[in-house]
């Protein structure tokens, strides 16, 4: 018996799994126990082909066990464990130093990125070895920091480390990106929209929950788009958390500072959104953890859909199940959500004349009060400009703020909330618990019986005081002042949903 370490992953964490091989005479056959899956028994003719491209034919019975055999086991980053396993049992791999072993073979003995290297990397970490991964997934460790990491392009190539006849090659330093991001598209480039730039600008700088609300063609999607852009860069930390859910997914892991935004669509299904299915993957709303979730045409949505997102949104993680047990992904997003006005679309537009009855717009703004609506800080409108208006702005003259300078003062804006709440553990005004409202979020005098006033013109409800209140926080902020003024509360009343 020879036991080599090998990785299976279990939602975003890595398990270490014991390769065992044994070799007795007999006619030739591979078999594979420890709960494998298709992907791992398909490994037999992988790691085969490869052995015997390193000329190694194999002979006799010989039967693979997967420890601990509890657990299930996924995907081709077993061959090269197993495959290592296999040379050591057949007498042509003396000793194999103990360290994590991950990596898909080809058929010529190539190593082959596989998904799942961050989480590996964590657990070399802990456990304290060496993890050895093929060359395309050096660039995804590197930002593990702490982890001694090699990577070879083949099998032979480690065949000759692990003999001793070559040196380890070393995953080379990671890249950590500058803090400079490309806003595409940027805001500069949007015409007109200065009530929703705005929105954005304070969504993005208290990270309040937006909807916009506009006709087909006003550029909704372009300005959510936009917010992505205006967000802080990552920091190290919230850029390795991206990582490990992408490399999770075996998904493209550049490193960079860019926050994510992904857009679902009403006809998506939960697995895909909130992550779950067979392998127990991370969805969308993990997928943009620490970024912008956009759920375009939202009263198009599937109420059971709103509803599955509501505790990600709320709780910042997820819990997905299924019966070999449940893991947990992270989904701290900025929700953005876009709607039409009306069920024909052009409520409200300058040109277009809207065909729906008032009981159809009484029936539409009932959609609009789903689950996660709740959720939601900001209201605003983003009408249709009319040829008129974008002439008269092009001919202006004056071009709109870039992105880069709006997220300056975002910038600024959340340094403030990170001291304010630094002994609260929360990050941002849109965090602050309820207890807290009342407790940290005083106004003056006068400016408390102005909103009193206002509250009971506008009907407003107990939360809905709470989320202008936030608000007004965080356009403070912006503001860089200190005491929550009239002027603040009434721009947070301002971008009040409509009850
Ligand atoms: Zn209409």
């Amino acid at each position: 018996m020879s036991g080599i370490l090998g990785v299976t992953l279990r939602g975003m964490e890595a398990l270490p799994v014991e390769v065992e091989v044994e070799i007795t005479g007999g006619l030739f056959n591979i078999s594979i126990v420890g709960m494998p899956d298709v992907a791992i028994r398909e490994s037999r003719e992988r790691v085969r082909a490869a052995l015997r491209s390193l000329g190694l034919t194999l002979k006799g019975r010989i039967s693979v066990n997967l420890a601990p055999a509890d657990i299930p086991k996924e995907g081709a980053l077993l061959d090269l464990p197993i495959a290592l396993g296999m040379m050591k049992a057949a007498g042509v791999l003396k000793n194999c130093p103990k360290a994590l072993y991950m990596g898909e073979l080809a058929l010529d003995g190539r190593l082959r990125r596989v998904r799942g290297a961050v989480p590996a990397a964590f657990l070399a970490r802990e456990l304290n070895i060496p993890l050895y991964v093929p060359v395309e997934n050096a660039e995804e460790v590197a930002l593990v920091q702490g982890v001694e990491a090699y990577c070879a392009d083949n099998l032979s190539e480690l065949a000759m480390v692990l003999t001793g006849a070559e040196e380890p090659r070393p995953v080379p330093p990671a890249y950590i990106p500058d803090l400079n991001i490309n806003a595409d598209p940027d805001f500069a480039d949007i015409k007109g929209q200065a009530a929703a730039k705005r929105a954005a600008e304070i969504a993005a700088a208290g990270h309040h929950n937006l909807l916009l609300v506009g006709s087909p063609g006003s550029g909704k999607t372009l300005i959510a788009k936009a917010l992505a852009g205006i967000l802080p860069p990552l920091s190290d930390e919230e850029l390795v958390e991206t990582l490990l859910v992408r490399s999770t997914l075996g998904l493209d892991t550049k490193p960079t500072r860019e926050r994510p935004f992904r857009t679902v669509h009403f006809t998506a299904s939960t697995v895909s959104i909130c992550g779950g299915g067979n392998n127990l993957r991370p969805g969308e709303v993990s997928l943009a953890h620490r970024g912008v979730l956009f759920l375009d045409e939202y009263t198009e949505f599937r109420r059971d859909l709103t509803e599955s997102l509501r505790a990600p949104i709320e709780d910042g993680f997820i819990t997905v199940s299924r019966a070999s047990g449940t893991v947990k992904y992270p989904s701290r997003v900025l929700l953005v959500l876009a709607a039409n006005p009306c069920a024909c679309g052009y409520y409200g537009d300058p040109v277009m004349k809207c065909k729906c009855s008032a009981l159809d717009i009484e029936r539409y703004k009932r959609k609009l009060s789903g689950p996660i609506m709740d959720r939601i800080d900001l209201q605003i409108n983003v009408p249709r400009l009319t040829p008129e208006e974008l002439l008269s702005i092009t001919s202006k003259g004056s071009a709109p703020e870039p992105s880069s300078a709006i997220r300056e003062r975002v910038v600024k804006a959340r340094k403030i909330q990170l001291e304010r709440w630094k002994e609260y553990n929360l990050t941002c005004n849109a965090e602050i618990p309820e207890r807290l409202v009342k407790k940290c979020l005083t106004l003056q005098e006068d400016t408390r019986n102005y909103l009193a006033t206002m509250a009971a013109k506008i009907n407003l409800s107990g939360r809905g005081l709470s989320r202008v209140l936030k608000v007004s926080r965080t356009i403070a902020d912006l503001a860089g002042e200190e005491i929550i003024s009239k002027k603040h509360l009434a721009e947070a009343l301002m971008y009040r949903q409509e009850q």
